[in-house]
């Protein structure tokens, strides 16, 4: 079956054609300005192209109620000129095809879970450390959503003691995104991840922060494997110190086999597709 699948991203729109099997036989990518701008090169794009069904994986906070009149809209981002686009609505009656949207990192947990490194797991949850911090998850092949869709990002850290940073997440302040992510580094040290490498006492930091965030996420959550991508994660070194943390911060009270330091590194990892993750995973949400 021929489907097409979207990467709806702040700085990117990447538009495929491919199968159910994940394969991609074309693939474009389009700059995302205003939707007036965008949207004519992505119908474009698709146009005779003989695609049955869509799949789009977006930036959020997007509608995702399958029975409401807005699914697939976009709601409050910071991106003013997305505010309110019915995105899923608008493709749907431009390509007349069926359309299946949900966030990007659900749709890069929903990749990992059928192609990636979590293929071998029956749950999964997937966390981007990046511009922002988002997570998303995947039970039994469904992607986890509900009252909206899961925030994972935000989540209250515990301060570490030896920072006195305020954070920078524009509603929250000090949250879990606010305290780790790529900007809230750069902010803290002045100087961008990539180039504080050599500097133990940052990543020792970032470790803190993003340990204690999974340790929530499986108390809650329970996954079978978590893993950790985005521009941060590059530092290779941090997947030592999160999964120390995190035994350290479990001690011991979740019992299972895959949590001891003999399996923690095959319980926490990087992702196993790198490139093609969002648009195989909308390819997936398209054939459900
Ligand atoms: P986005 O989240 O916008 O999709 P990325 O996942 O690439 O994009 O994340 C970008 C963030 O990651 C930036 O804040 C950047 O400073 C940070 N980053 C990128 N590469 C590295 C690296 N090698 N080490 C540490 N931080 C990095
Ligand atoms: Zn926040």
């Amino acid at each position: 079956m021929k489907l097409g699948a979207i990467e709806a991203g702040g700085t990117k729109f990447v538009c495929a054609v491919g199968n159910e099997y994940g394969e991609v036989f074309e693939k474009t990518t389009i700059p995302t300005e205003s939707p007036q701008i965008t949207m004519p090169k992505v119908y474009d794009f698709f146009a005779g192209k003989g695609v049955e069904r869509m799949g789009i994986g977006s930036f959020g906070p997007i509608d995702l109620d399958e029975n409401g009149d807005s699914y697939g809209t976009i709601q409050k981002t910071p991106k003013i000129d997305w505010v309110d686009f019915p995105l899923a609505g608008e493709i749907r009656k431009n390509l007349g095809v069926p359309v299946v949207v949900d966030t990007d990192v659900n749709v890069a947990a929903l990749s990992e879970s059928q192609w990636g490194n979590a293929k071998d797991a029956d749950s999964c949850l997937y966390i981007t450390v990046g511009t922002g911090v988002g997570a998303g998850a995947v039970v039994n092949g469904t992607t986890l959503k509900g009252l909206s869709h899961p925030e994972m990002g935000h989540i209250v850290v515990k301060r570490h003691e030896n920072d006195e940073f305020t954070g920078i997440c524009p509603y929250h302040g000090d949250c879990l995104e606010g305290m780790a992510s790529g900007p809230a580094i750069e902010k803290r040290w002045g100087k961008a991840g990539k180039d504080l490498s050599g500097d133990p006492a940052v990543w020792e930091m970032e470790a803190h922060y993003l340990a204690q965030a999974l340790v929530s996420y499986i108390y809650i959550l329970s996954p079978e494997r978590i893993v950790m991508g985005g521009g941060v994660m590059q530092q290779e070194h941090l997947f030592g110190l999160i999964r120390k943390n995190v035994m350290d911060m479990l001690g011991g009270y979740v019992s299972s086999p895959k949590l001891d330091a003999d399996h923690i590194n095959e319980y926490i990892v990087p992702p196993g597709l790198t490139n093609e993750a969002g648009i195989k995973g909308a390819l997936a949400l398209a054939k459900k």
